[in-house]
């Protein structure tokens, strides 16, 4: 098996994976902050790190995929403030929304998806190890990590330290660079835990620190996110777990590019469609997906109209390759599994191994051959309904049957305005050797 390599931000170069015992590969993800619907760019991480996970299977490998979810922060008393409900009511439901979303991505569950509120215990056991060793402090209320105090701070972000701004307003700081690891309860704050420095509630990244190491210990393979986490949410996470036990939290960072919303390119009717719910209901999970896979995970992504098609005709071409080609093995002199293989090993390069698989469909049709690669290739992407065909629904089917009638009677007029009829449903009549077959249009 060719080494899988990744692209790890601290090093800022690609890395061995080098599984634990077992074939062993703990990921972690950071999850949403839960105070709205989460949008197509929030779903990257989702996606990129569940197919990352569905490759290191066919690798041979034990991943275990932990993606968090962020149940208690500013952003959230915020909103639930705004719509005048209680910050815990709000969480829940717009976790169970978040669940209910990406389940319809149809990628699975991740193996764990830790809440902040679950995690309290771990997380206030942290800052106390912290605080005893000299590299926290608790003022009025809060604690504060002393960034000062750990040598390695800026290294994951290569950051100088005089260039950072924590974007944190709290005047109970020795330094400005420190940055809060609790936060004491304010009085317009419906939710605080009690601890031996007061009550209050933690700041965002010891509740990351603290579940990644509850979840898969310190040292696991992989941390991830988007690439707007690497400062300050990343490098603080790196530090506070450095600093408590001396052990770098993981070994390799990897970081996924933004998805820009083009507004002004997408079409007036789907400028909302940059939720994730909408953008379900507007494209479906397949288009969805194989968009985020026409892109590099570290890469940039647009959100528009025209990617969005690009996607769609993509999957389409490949359902109607799919239907084309009989079923069973691949011969292995007609198989491209090995390069398919090969473009994700080197930084999971999603859109070369689309390439492959383009190719693929290519020389299976020339060859006639059975598409059995296929589903080993699809299913690591995601995309193993597209091996399923869809079937037209009974009245679209009723339409095919009298148009083939109207044919048989050489009624012309009847025939076409039937086809017409059929597309407007959105399927196509295809008359191919064996009699009509219906399509997706
Ligand atoms: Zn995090």
């Amino acid at each position: 098996m060719a080494p899988i390599r990744l692209h790890d931000t601290r090093s800022g170069k690609l890395r061995d994976l080098v599984p634990g015992p077992g074939g062993r590969v703990g990921i972690y993800a950071c999850g949403p902050t839960v105070y709205d619907r989460i949008h197509v760019g929030n779903a990257r991480p989702f996606v990129v790190f569940s197919l990352l996970r569905r490759f290191l299977v066919h690798e041979g490998l034990a991943p275990r995929l932990v993606i968090n979810v962020t149940d208690v922060n500013d952003k959230i008393y915020v909103a639930a403030a705004a719509r005048g409900v209680p910050s815990a009511e709000l969480a829940a439901e717009m976790t169970d929304a978040y669940v209910r979303d990406t389940d319809k991505l149809g990628l699975g569950r991740p193996d764990a998806e830790p809440l902040a509120t679950e995690t309290i215990g771990p997380i206030v056991a942290l800052i106390g190890d912290l605080i005893e060793n000299g590299h926290a402090y608790a003022a009025g209320g809060d604690v504060y990590f002393g960034v000062r105090t750990y040598s390695a701070y800026g290294e994951l972000s290569h950051r100088e330290l005089e260039d950072l701004d924590q974007g944190e307003e709290r005047d109970r700081k020795r330094d400005p660079l420190d940055f809060a690891l609790w936060k004491g309860a304010k009085p317009e704050e419906d939710i605080a835990w009690d601890a031996a420095w007061g009550r209050g509630r933690p700041g965002w990244h010891i509740e990351c620190s603290a579940m990644a190491e509850a979840e898969l210990g310190v040292g696991f393979e992989i941390h991830g996110g988007g690439s707007d986490l690497v400062f300050p949410h990343h490098e603080n996470e790196a530090a506070q777990t450095g600093a408590a036990r001396g052990w770098d939290l993981a070994q390799i960072w990897m970081h996924n590019g933004m998805v820009r919303l083009e507004q002004e390119k997408m079409a007036k009717s789907q400028g909302n469609a940059f939720a994730l719910h909408r953008a379900l209901e507007e494209f479906g999970a397949e288009t969805l997906v194989m968009y985020l896979c026409g892109g590099h995970y570290r890469q940039p992504l647009a959100f528009s109209d025209e990617r969005l098609a690009e996607a769609r005709a993509r999957c389409a071409g490949i359902r109607d390759a799919v239907r084309r080609l009989p079923p069973g093995p691949t011969p292995s002199e007609v198989s491209l599994a090995g390069d398919f293989f090969a473009a994700l090993a080197h930084d999971f390069n999603t859109p070369a191994a689309l390439a492959v698989l383009a190719e693929q469909l290519r020389r299976l049709s020339t060859a006639g051959a059975g598409r059995g690669v296929l589903s080993e290739m699809l299913e690591v992407l995601g995309l193993e309904t597209l091996l399923v065909s869809e079937e037209a629904p009974p009245e679209v089917r009723a339409l095919a049957e009298s148009r083939a009638r109207a044919r048989e009677e050489r009624d012309w007029t009847a025939a076409d305005r039937l086809r017409d009829e059929i597309a407007a449903a959105g399927w196509t009549v295809r008359d191919g050797p064996e009699g009509p077959e219906l399509v997706p249009a």
